[in-house]
């Protein structure tokens, strides 16, 4: 028999979703909010091979899930609400969950509990709990976390070298995020490719916010991200790492309190910070074409610990069979792809320059010893697929 799900993935101020007919993974209608809680904010929506553009105000992110819901009516890919069997949520951090579960009083509970370690997203994305259980209350609702999939990664890979109690009583250790997009690029990249060919992989997400995570046969052993999705590399508008002795001394050296630097490391720095012209790769390519010196050096910094992380998980992995770029820039920036392959010939990493101009699936030249990848990543369907799990469709 088949289902209607909705996969809903909220950031801070948009909301992205795919509904579905499943197992056929057809989708029915796609879309996404942005600037929720402002003025004039968009509305895209896809159903029927037709797209269309609203804009309007919506105000919180209940008001923009009740959008949604209208324009699955209004748009007759549903006559009713009680259609919509599941929904599915991208949580950002489920601690110590290692995989998705059907959401009771208790889950959300402990999402809530969970805000403190992730203040931008886990409070939005109980809203929309919240608000689709007053809308549909008898759908089955599914949590998602983004944080599942690296729950293999090794003790020596997740812990911090800080008092153990610390990690024991607090749960302070390295979580790692972007689970449904990693675990999207192992699984097509298998099917692509043969397990073989990916059994050491690298899945590099690159956009807005980045990771990368070192895959041993479907498997994560380590990634980039920590105990928060600040850690590992420069973002558009976070720091990734820097020595931890930083924050005491800017606090103190500048007055500024623990919500003014987590500001700033959030939202004030990364290639935003570096360049100081913008967050947005498009816009730094083409300063850094034209001469801009900063711009060069936000795409320099990016590249250079991008290369680092890939020497280190090919450590990890013992050798690696294949690298996968996926994610706003990775999937669509020849210029950072062929920036970071260019520099690791000792790997046996080698592009072909004209495959990777065109954004290829292969982009390796013949004679590369690693396989080069350009996937979109798709973590709507890894989320559809865990509510028909968990909600018990697929039995
Ligand atoms: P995401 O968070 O996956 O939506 O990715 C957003 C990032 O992808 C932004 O930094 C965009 O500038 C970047 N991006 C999107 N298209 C391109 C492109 N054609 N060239 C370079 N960067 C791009």
């Amino acid at each position: 028999m088949s289902q209607k799900i909705l996969s809903i993935n909220s950031g801070s101020s948009s909301i992205k979703f795919k509904f579905y007919q499943m197992p056929e993974e057809e989708v029915l209608a796609s879309g996404s909010i942005d600037r929720i809680g402002g003025k004039n904010s968009e509305f895209s929506f896809s159903a029927h091979a037709e797209k269309s553009k609203i804009v309007k105000d919506i105000p919180d992110h209940s008001s923009a899930i009740q959008e949604v819901i209208e324009m699955l009516l209004t748009s007759g890919i549903i006559h009713n609400k009680s259609e919509i069997d599941g929904v599915g949520h991208r949580i950002s951090h489920g601690g110590s969950y290692t995989k998705s579960v059907l959401i009771d009083q208790k889950v959300e509970d402990r999402i809530d509990e969970l805000s403190v370690l992730s203040p931008l997203h886990n409070p939005v994305n109980l809203i929309g709990i919240k608000a689709f259980k007053k809308l549909l209350p008898d759908a089955k609702e599914v949590a998602v976390f983004d944080t599942s999939f690296h729950h293999t990664m090794p003790e020596k890979a997740y812990l911090y070298a800080l008092p153990y109690e610390y990690y024991e009583k607090h749960g302070i250790r390295r979580y790692g995020f972007h689970g449904p997009s990693h675990q999207y690029i192992a699984e097509r990249s298998v099917e692509l490719f043969g397990k073989e060919q990916t059994s050491r992989l690298i899945s590099c997400h690159l956009g807005n916010g980045s990771s990368l995570c070192a895959i041993k046969d479907g498997e994560s052993i380590n990634t980039s991200m920590g105990f928060t999705p600040l850690a590992g590399l420069v973002m558009g508008t976070r720091s990734g790492d820097i020595d931890p002795e930083i924050l005491p001394f800017i606090e103190e050296e500048f007055d500024m309190n623990s919500h003014d630097v987590r500001e700033m490391l959030n939202k004030k720095s990364g290639l935003l910070g570096i360049s100081g012209i913008s967050n947005d790769m498009r816009d730094l390519e083409e300063a850094a074409s034209k001469g801009n010196k900063r711009a060069q050096l936000a795409l320099d910094v990016f590249v250079h610990q991008i290369q680092h992380y890939i020497g280190a998980y090919a450590t990890d992995l013992n050798g690696i069979d294949m690298i996968v770029f996926t994610a706003g820039i990775g999937q669509y920036s020849p210029t950072i792809r062929a920036m970071v392959c260019s520099q690791l010939g000792y790997l046996g990493v080698k592009v072909d320059e004209e495959k990777n101009k065109t954004n290829a699936l292969s982009i390796e030249a013949d004679d590369s010893k690693v396989k080069i990848a350009v996937i979109p990543t798709d973590e709507e369907i890894i989320i559809a697929r865990d509510v028909m799990e968990v909600a018990g469709f697929s039995d």
